[in-house]
């Protein structure tokens, strides 16, 4: 434990009044352990109980209390027998309806009565209604007691109500109130006041009782400044988490690979294009890293063709002139196909003997493989996650680069670095990714890397013109198929389906390829999806490559990398189905050779508004850092970071997306704090991100 534990976070739930075993249990399974953990269990939306509405001012939807006397009570019976109580506070009368009811509960309710209920106002077939009210009787003397805060509502899980959540909260509260320590506060005055931020105590109270004049629209939103206040510390823990991720790996040593260049200038002095300027900045910041002898950890991003596979390789070539292995994982089969392909290409001619191993790669091929790495008769790895599996030994690896890594999660990438260490030494690491995301957003995600972007195309380049076109019109495309296929050119056929369903996704392409074959007579149609063998997706891939085959039809299994310059047309079917980020990767498939290209986004009506907006988009901008951020307001950043699916990037009050204008304050708060205030940094994490860390340290 931390010895400097606030009072509350050393303080168990069972501490509490009326919490025992049980409940302990209960809350266990959210996460909740001590007191500190119940004051940030922060409601999900509030009730307002304090003001009485006039029965003429109710409107359907409403959350309101009203107060009125009992004017009569009956029993109907309809389709299901019901309790009416008619209420009137001489501006209107209403119904509470009840269909659960007991003989006492109708006993009790008698004319004359004073009640007030809490309830949701409904449309009723005779005047608005009030469904399963909470109510109570006022008594003679009046003045029942209105509630004086807005009452919240939690979020919860099975067996704890509303009134639990508020009764735990309450008492958790008082005891902030009472105990001396309360909630420690982490950030240091300098930091409160230069960014005017409410004192911590004092947010959490606003959020678990909120005065009734508190502007609930700010609330729901998740702006008002004690929500502002919250995510702040929130998104202040994180960057400090990733800080001291990257710290740590800051610590360890790595081999300094220097050299002449000779490999290097070997490879620049073979390759048919001159690099761009972007490229040799980014390489330079690479060289200069792994000089060093601590773990390069460098994030390059760069849009879809703007040349990142090129660096990777004369990158490698520095490890490897220096005497170290390199390994190079691709997020697929396909892709790391590809990548050895062009890296035979490049380095073979200069002598560097490289390897292939995915999980296809078994038994005595595989042992091969494995004994020649662990020898070092490789100099170079080429594959799929398949690299990192626990039987896989480097003799001394130098240099580990990871292609698109946003189709890795955060956890791999932290796990990668652990395998990759061998003895005293821990390889650098280069990590590419063409998901192009703004910034700030990228130096949040990705606070334990340092970042490089290749903001430049090669030169050459014709814009792809994209057209949205209904499959009402597929004869029609068809022909153009026909068409540029005549021509000289040669065209792609993506097919989508949702992506749970491979098998039917494979099908599909099957079906589509035929249909196709029939049309086109004279046209060679291939087809790659992700249930044929490697072998055979090599062989179509080459003949398309070879120009011996003018239309491939695909799954989205060629979505990364895949690069046939003499193709000049692509029809995406269906691409409502798929992120704009995605859908940018495909089309980037096209428009790498000179002549110009067409990309059909053939979707299938009716489009919603969200996704005619969507389509828009790729239609008007080839950049891939505009349809990132339109990505990203349109879908949220778990989609768009590729991490949805593993729960990463998920904060308790902050939401990357709409905390933007937090996210660099919160950067240099991080910095202050690690420079000068030390001592808040691991409580501040154990806070923020306990359990997760606490796994971490295991
Ligand atoms: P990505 O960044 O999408 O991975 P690639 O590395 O696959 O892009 O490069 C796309 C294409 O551009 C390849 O055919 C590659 O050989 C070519 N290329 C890379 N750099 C240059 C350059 N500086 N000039 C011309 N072509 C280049
Ligand atoms: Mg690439």
């Amino acid at each position: 434990m931390t010895l400097q534990s606030d009072a509350l976070s050393a303080l168990p739930v069972t501490a509490l009044k009326g919490v025992g075993p049980k409940s302990a249990e209960r809350l266990a399974r959210l996460g909740i352990e001590c007191v500190q953990d119940i004051l940030f269990h922060l409601p999900l939306r509030y009730q307002d109980r304090t003001r009485v509405t006039p029965m003429q001012y109710l409107r359907p939807g409403d959350e309101v209390v009203v107060e009125g006397e009992v004017e009569h009570v009956e029993i109907r019976f309809g389709r299901r027998r019901s309790l009416l109580v008619h209420l009137s506070d001489g501006s209107s009368r209403i119904i509470l309806r009840f269909f659960h009811f007991s003989a006492a509960q109708k006993n009790n309710l008698k004319a004359g009565l004073a009640l007030r209920c809490f309830g949701e106002v409904r449309n009723g077939p005779a005047c608005f209604e009030l469904i399963h009210p909470e109510y109570r009787v006022v008594e003679e003397n009046g003045m029942a007691m209105a509630e004086e805060t807005l009452t919240p509502v939690y979020p919860t899980t099975e067996g704890m109500h509303q009134i639990s959540w508020r009764d735990l909260t309450g008492k958790a509260l008082e005891l902030l109130n009472s105990s001396e320590q309360g909630l420690q506060e982490w950030l240091p005055d300098e930091l409160l006041q230069a960014y005017s931020l409410m004192e911590l105590s004092a947010a959490i109270r606003y959020l678990h009782r909120p005065p009734p004049d508190a502007q609930q629209q700010l609330l729901l939103d998740g702006v008002h400044p004690a929500q502002q206040r919250l995510a702040f510390e929130e998104l202040v823990a994180h960057q400090l988490s990733l800080r001291q991720a990257r710290q740590l790996q800051r610590r360890k040593q790595a081999p300094r690979l220097s050299g002449a260049g000779y490999l290097r200038q070997g490879l620049l002095q073979a390759l048919p294009f001159e690099l761009t300027g972007a490229q040799e900045r980014v390489l330079e910041d690479i060289s200069a890293d792994l000089q060093q002898p601590v773990p390069m950890l460098r994030l390059v991003q760069g849009d879809v063709g703007s040349g990142k596979t090129i660096v990777a390789a004369l990158a490698a070539l520095q490890a490897i002139e220096a005497g170290f292995q390199v390994a190079l994982m691709a997020p697929t089969e396909l892709l790391a196909e590809q990548h050895m392909k062009s890296f035979q290409q490049w380095l073979e001619p200069l002598g560097v003997d490289m390897g292939w191993l995915s999980g296809r790669i078994k038994g005595k091929a595989r042992q091969e493989v494995l004994q020649q790495l662990a020898d070092g008769g490789l100099s170079l790895l080429v594959g799929t996650q398949a690299l990192f599996q626990d039987d896989v030994t480097y003799h001394s690896l130098g240099l580990v680069i990871v292609d698109e890594q946003h189709r890795f999660g955060v956890h791999q990438r932290l796990a990668l670095r652990e395998k990759g260490s061998s003895g005293r030494h821990t390889p650098h690491q280069l990590i590419m990714t063409a998901t192009p995301i703004p910034r700030s957003l990228a130096m949040t995600a990705y606070a334990d890397l340092d970042l490089s972007v290749i903001d430049e195309l090669p030169p050459g380049r014709t814009p792809i013109q994209t057209l949205v076109i209904s499959d009402a019109r597929r004869e029609e495309i068809i022909g153009r198929v026909r068409t540029a296929c005549a021509n000289g050119r040669q065209a792609y056929w993506v097919c989508t389906l949702i992506e749970e369903s491979e098998a039917l996704q494979c099908q599909a392409a099957e079906d589509v390829a035929q249909e196709l074959q029939e049309a086109l007579q004279g046209l060679a149609v291939g087809l790659v999806h992700g249930r044929m063998s490697s072998a055979d997706k090599e062989q179509v891939m080459a003949a398309f490559k070879a120009g011996d085959m003018q239309l491939l039809v695909a799954t989205t299994v060629i979505e990364v990398g895949v690069d046939v310059p003499n193709a000049s047309l692509m029809i995406i079917e269906n691409p409502e189905r798929l992120g704009l980020s995605q859908l940018h990767q495909l089309r980037g498939r096209v428009g790498r050779g000179s002549v110009e290209s067409h990309c059909v986004l053939m979707y299938h009506p009716p489009l919603g508004q969200q996704a005619k907006e969507r389509l828009a988009v790729l239609r008007e901008s080839s950049d891939g850092f505009v349809i990132a951020r339109k990505d990203l307001e349109l879908r949220g950043p778990g989609e768009v970071l590729g991490v949805r699916q593993t729960g990463e990037m998920q904060f308790r009050v902050a939401d990357i997306l709409r905390d933007q204008p937090l996210l660099d304050t919160a950067r240099e708060a991080a910095d202050r704090l690690l420079s000068a205030h030390p001592e808040s940094v691991q409580p501040l994490v154990d806070r923020w991100l306990g359990v997760n860390t606490r796994y971490a340290g295991v």
